[in-house]
């Protein structure tokens, strides 16, 4: 079961099965980066494509945009970035590691260090002796310090300080600086959302855990702005919707749960703000994704730094107001590892064990594969025929080497949720057996019905 699934198990599952590589392993590898094979670039493309059709296509009140990674460096003065996007940094003497001083102190005193002052931490870390450096164990640290996780390069072949700008640590800010624009451009009435998918980079002091923190990683965001006073409520319903997506993507609903930030530490643009957390196996409930409430915090800041109206006209009421925001922000890659982790099964089938992967057909890197019993003609014709005619709509996988037993392992753990096998009575009574994946039973069908069954299956 899902509980059973071990961090190194999934990534050595990950790595054979082509879904997720270390980046430049043939040199060593480097930290916190990640590579998609083969299967992974399929169900994460899935993920965002399920994401996007979800918020984008199936709504009238939402649009999409897709805003560059480098953006004018007043921006990040603007959001709040520049001066509070801090982690708090401590050295250790003894073995020049570095680590986050709020992890340390959590982890050592069980106390909630989050918000505390850089001196505060400084001076518990200094007093509590239970508190040591994880590698040696030492207790000789340098005073703790804010650390900004922004990654920061220059534009031009001068690197003199006027030519700094960053790589953007959230997506959020290219939707709010294209307010203006869309409004301009697109007849949207509040309430309306602008959907944006792409990476992001935080310098991460500690990432780790695989995909689940990295530095370099893809943000999935929609800034939904209504009237001011109607905040809560749409809260609450894109609370909802958030939700139902995982569920109606199959995640196990046990698995998930709401957690509400408490007052004291929200984020300084945050009224409320509430993750769906997923009870990872190796690291207890983490967030999946944060759905906040950031007010008119971030269109009154870009309206003050860069001297336009961002205000919304409203025509019914006659009346002018800075729209309020409402954020589902997620991570299409800590999505991913969610995914894998509940989908991933050991099973003892007739004493035999298989491994299947057991994803919804809307996530699944392949949809269906197609066997021909035999390599031989005219079987084979028939199977490539049919191959040719599924293809295109989604990735379909022809397979006609070995024992059709072990044809349908390999599918149970890429996760393809379904198995066309074209066999010699094909080719007289013109069907063909479809295999479920979870359930392993096998019905026969018209070959001409294999692809509007296929179809209904999927998107089911
Ligand atoms: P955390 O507390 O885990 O660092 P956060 O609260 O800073 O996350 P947000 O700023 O709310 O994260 O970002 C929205 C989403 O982006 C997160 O829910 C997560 O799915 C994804 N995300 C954020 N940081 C990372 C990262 N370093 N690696 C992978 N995904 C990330």
């Amino acid at each position: 079961m899902s509980q059973t699934v071990t961090m190194d198990k999934i990534v050595a599952f990950c790595k054979r099965r082509g879904f997720v590589y270390q980046s430049s392993e043939i040199y060593g590898g480097i930290r916190s980066s990640y590579d998609y094979g083969p299967l992974g670039v399929e169900m994460k493309r899935n993920i965002k494509e399920e994401w996007w059709r979800h918020l984008v296509h199936m709504r009238e009140d939402v649009v999409g945009l897709d805003a560059a990674i480098i953006m004018h460096p007043r921006v990040w003065e603007a959001s709040g970035h520049t001066a509070t996007f801090n982690d708090m940094l401590v050295e250790s003497r003894t073995s020049g590691r570095r680590y986050r001083a709020d992890h340390l102190i959590e982890e050592a005193t069980g106390a909630d260090a989050e918000g505390m002052s850089a001196e505060e931490m400084t001076r518990i870390i200094a007093e509590d002796g239970r508190i040591k450096d994880p590698v040696d164990g030492g207790r000789d640290f340098a005073p703790v310090r804010p650390f900004n996780l922004m990654f920061e390069t220059y534009t031009g072949p001068v690197k003199s300080p006027e030519n700094v700008v960053y790589l953007r640590p959230e997506t959020a800010q290219g939707i709010f600086v294209n307010f203006k624009n869309v409004m301009q451009t697109n007849r949207v009435k509040v309430p309306f959302g602008i959907a944006q998918q792409g990476k992001s980079f935080r310098n991460e002091i500690t990432p780790g855990n695989f995909i689940f923190r990295t530095r370099e990683f893809e943000q999935m965001e929609m800034e939904f702005f209504v009237e001011p006073g109607t905040d809560e409520e749409w809260h609450e319903y894109w609370l909802e919707q958030r939700w139902n997506w995982y569920t109606s993507l199959g995640i196990n609903p046990e698995n998930l749960r709401r957690y509400e930030h408490p007052k004291e530490k929200l984020s300084h643009y945050a009224k409320r703000t509430v993750d769906i957390e997923y009870n990872f196996p190796f690291r207890g409930w983490s967030e999946l994704e944060g759905i906040a409430n950031r007010t008119d915090f971030d269109l009154k800041q870009h309206a003050e730094f860069s001297g336009e109206n961002l205000e919304y006209f409203d025509q019914a009421t006659n009346s002018r107001y800075v729209p309020y925001v409402i954020e589902p922000a997620a991570g299409p890659d800590r999505i991913m590892l969610a995914f894998l982790v509940d989908a991933y099964r050991e099973e003892e089938v007739n004493g035999e064990s298989r491994t299947v992967l057991k994803l919804h057909p809307r996530i699944a890197p392949t949809k269906a594969a197609v066997f021909p019993l035999s390599k031989k003609e005219p079987v084979s014709t028939v199977a490539r025929q049919l191959y040719e005619d599924l293809k295109g709509d989604y990735r379909i996988f022809y397979d006609d080497s070995g024992a059709i037993g072990r044809r349908y392992r390999r599918q149970d753990e890429a996760g393809t949720p379904f198995c066309v096998t074209v066999d010699f009575d094909s080719l007289e009574d013109k069907q063909v057996t479809i295999r479920d994946r979870d359930t392993m039973e096998q019905e026969r069908i018209p070959i001409a019905a294999v692809r509007d069954r296929l179809q209904g299956l999927i998107s089911g």
